[in-house]
């Protein structure tokens, strides 16, 4: 390392080494070349415009969007005397004299400002005169109308080049995909950069995914597998947060709440008490993230999905940042994705009423749609976590199995003949002339009889019924697999038909193999509850040893077992356990012949069972 930089580092921080890239990012600072960083939170990209300026004796300009970040940067770079000042909207006409004067004199070393302030009118003449350095533009992301966070202000720095000629221009982002990369260089017409990118892979996670059947009890279970860790459970609105939060403390787990809603001293008591680890669970929005240093989280749950891969990848990154074990569990629904895409439409309405710059506000809120698909297809599709967000972010992932995440561990089901289901599914979209919904589909493969099948004449085409083995449900889930991973189209607007594309072809031709997940079939409460009922006062024990008696029957007569008695009768009988021929047939399943044929081997057992056991026969039998 720089003997310079060593001496700043240890000097203001007490740190004695580097992270990987921040060596580079800050020679090439230094060396007053333009730069992009590509570093996931919490690497570490700040130092790498913290440190040059304190090294070089000089002023450098850092550009955020965020208020209150830049305060909290700012407040903290002072406690470690080091001379910084934030430039904002809400300093007084005196207070600006006063830091222009300072400014003027040398007295900082860092001057932190939004977009909007550094291109104001007469503040590019007033840099160049002080004699700037360089400028760092953290979250460089947001000048990319491809990106998850556009914001058009940020766009106005493609005219900083200009404006402030001579000084070297360091770009830094948390997320960008290599299209945005790209964006981002051109956008500030950066000169011969160097372009440095950290790995996105955080191999201490393990990720899984799970279809989201019921919300409530499928979190309490994370959360008690977790008990007494640290974690975060990210919700989709602030209403959200309040109904889980309020069902956890029911269900006896201590939980706050957090979103953009609560007063500023509310959001501050439940980020304190996390930090302290005075509190375990908070549910939140996104707005629950900046700053949150607890190293410790043990799991970041999705209530719902996040809107791009860029906030998922940021969201689960609040795990496991002290380096071990954590783990994220998304629990998706396809319900997500629309909740998700009439909310940009309402703010993209209400931004469009005010806005005069219609034109990348409308380019912004196109590619939000984009980036939901994307997110979606990740969570729908049978390809390991790790590679699909890596590679997402531009990286290679080498390895074949990570081992942590759901689809390595063999968690998911996959469907079997995957492939050969998904080419009945595009024959039948071609069969009804690529011009119907989802559910239309749906019914024609699962041979429904409907009035608009008969009306349509479906119910003649080849195709009707090809999956009739599946219900209706597990079908259209597999059609939205499918255009979720482009095999199929659909067309936008209030009556989305589906359609084959160009990805269909080689799909139909068999030169292509495919992976789907198994639909799963909802399972009600009530199932289960029944399921529980239908044990009671049953001896485990006792329907063990009627169920081999069962099984040596079938054997017997080369049948499988249900066809001798069900599980329900069974149950039944350990239940109850009929004394003789006359009460074995008030249990239900006990036919006439079978009472006879099979009767007398299983009162036999249950004399067995008695001796051995005791217990009483006829149970709940005798008044009948
Ligand atoms: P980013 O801006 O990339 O999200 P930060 O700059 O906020 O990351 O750094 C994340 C954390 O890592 C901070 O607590 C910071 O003090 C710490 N950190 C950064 N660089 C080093 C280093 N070289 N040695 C030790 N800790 C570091
Ligand atoms: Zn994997």
């Amino acid at each position: 390392m720089d003997p310079a930089v060593a001496d700043v580092l240890a000097r203001y921080w007490g740190f004695d080494q580097l992270r990987p890239l921040q060596g580079e990012a800050i020679q090439a600072n230094l060396e007053g070349h333009d730069s992009l960083l590509v570093m996931p939170t919490g690497g570490g990209k700040s130092l790498t415009y913290q440190v040059p300026p304190l090294v070089a004796e000089s002023l450098d300009v850092v550009v955020s969007p965020l208020v209150a970040l830049m305060k909290d940067q700012v407040d903290g770079l002072r406690e470690a005397g080091i001379p910084a000042v934030a430039f904002d909207g809400s300093l007084t006409a005196s207070e600006r004299t006063r830091i222009r004067k300072d400014l003027e004199d040398g007295t900082y070393r860092l001057l932190f400002m939004s977009p909007e302030m550094l291109l104001g009118s007469s503040l590019p003449r007033f840099l160049r005169n002080v004699g700037v350095r360089a400028i760092a533009i953290d979250e460089a992301h947001c000048i990319s109308q491809w990106g998850h966070d556009f914001r058009p202000e940020y766009r106005q720095l493609a005219g900083l080049r200009d404006l402030i000629p001579g000084v070297s221009i360091h770009a830094c982002t948390a997320t960008a995909t290599p299209r945005v990369r790209e964006d981002i260089l051109r956008q500030l017409q950066l000169r011969d950069p160097r372009v440095m990118v950290g790995s996105f892979d955080r191999p201490n996670l393990t990720y899984r995914i799970r279809s989201r059947e019921n919300r409530r009890a499928q979190i309490l279970e994370e959360v008690r597998r977790h008990a007494g860790e640290a974690m975060i459970i990210y919700a989709l609105s602030r209403r959200d947060t309040e109904q889980i939060a309020e069902a956890l403390q029911k269900d006896g787990v201590p939980a706050a709440f957090y979103h953009a809603g609560l007063s500023r001293p509310e959001r501050n008591h439940v980020h304190e008490r996390f930090a302290r680890e005075q509190l375990d669970v908070v549910v939140a929005t996104v707005a629950f993230g900046m700053g949150i240093d607890r190293s410790n989280v043990r799991a970041v749950i999705h209530a719902s999905m996040p809107r791009s891969i860029e906030h998922y990848q940021q969201e689960t990154g609040r795990a496991g940042r002290d380096g071990d074990p954590a783990e994220c569990v998304l629990l998706h629904s396809y319900a997500d994705v629309e909740r998700w895409r009439s909310l940009a439409e309402r703010s993209f309405n209400e931004a469009m009423s005010v806005t005069d710059d219609p034109e990348s506000l409308r380019a912004g809120f196109e590619s939000q749609e984009g980036l939901l698909a994307d997110m979606n297809a990740l969570a729908t599709t049978a390809i390991c976590r790790h590679r699909s967000i890596v590679e997402y972010f531009g990286e290679t992932y080498t390895s074949e199995n990570c081992g942590s995440c759901d689809v390595c561990l063999g968690e998911v089901d996959l469907l079997e003949d995957s492939t050969t289901v998904a080419r009945k599914v595009l024959s039948c979209v071609a069969r009804v002339e690529s011009s119907f919904g989802v559910q239309h589909v749906a019914d024609v493969l699962c041979g429904a009889n409907t009035d608009g099948i008969r009306r349509m004449g479906h119910d003649q085409l080849s195709t009707h019924g090809l999956l009739s083995d599946f219900t209706k449900s597990a079908v259209s889930n597999l059609i939205h697999q499918l255009i979720e991973q482009g095999w199929l189209s659909r067309t936008p607007g209030d009556r989305p038909v589906v359609q084959l594309n160009q990805q269909s072809r080689p799909l139909l031709r068999g030169e292509v193999e495919i992976s789907l997940l198994q639909p799963r079939v909802k399972k009600t409460r009530s199932t289960s509850a029944a399921e529980d009922a239908s044990w009671e006062g049953v001896e485990r024990d006792l329907f063990e040893s009627l169920r081999s008696l069962r099984r040596e029957i079938a054997d017997e007569i080369g049948k499988p077992p249900y066809v001798v008695f069900p599980d329900t009768t069974l149950r039944a009988l350990a239940r109850h356990r009929p004394a003789d021929v006359t009460t074995l047939g008030f249990i239900k399943g006990v036919g006439e012949k079978k009472r006879r044929t099979y009767g007398p081997r299983f009162l036999s057992a249950l004399d067995e069972w008695e001796q051995l056991h005791g217990g009483g026969r006829d149970i709940g039998l005798g008044t009948v």
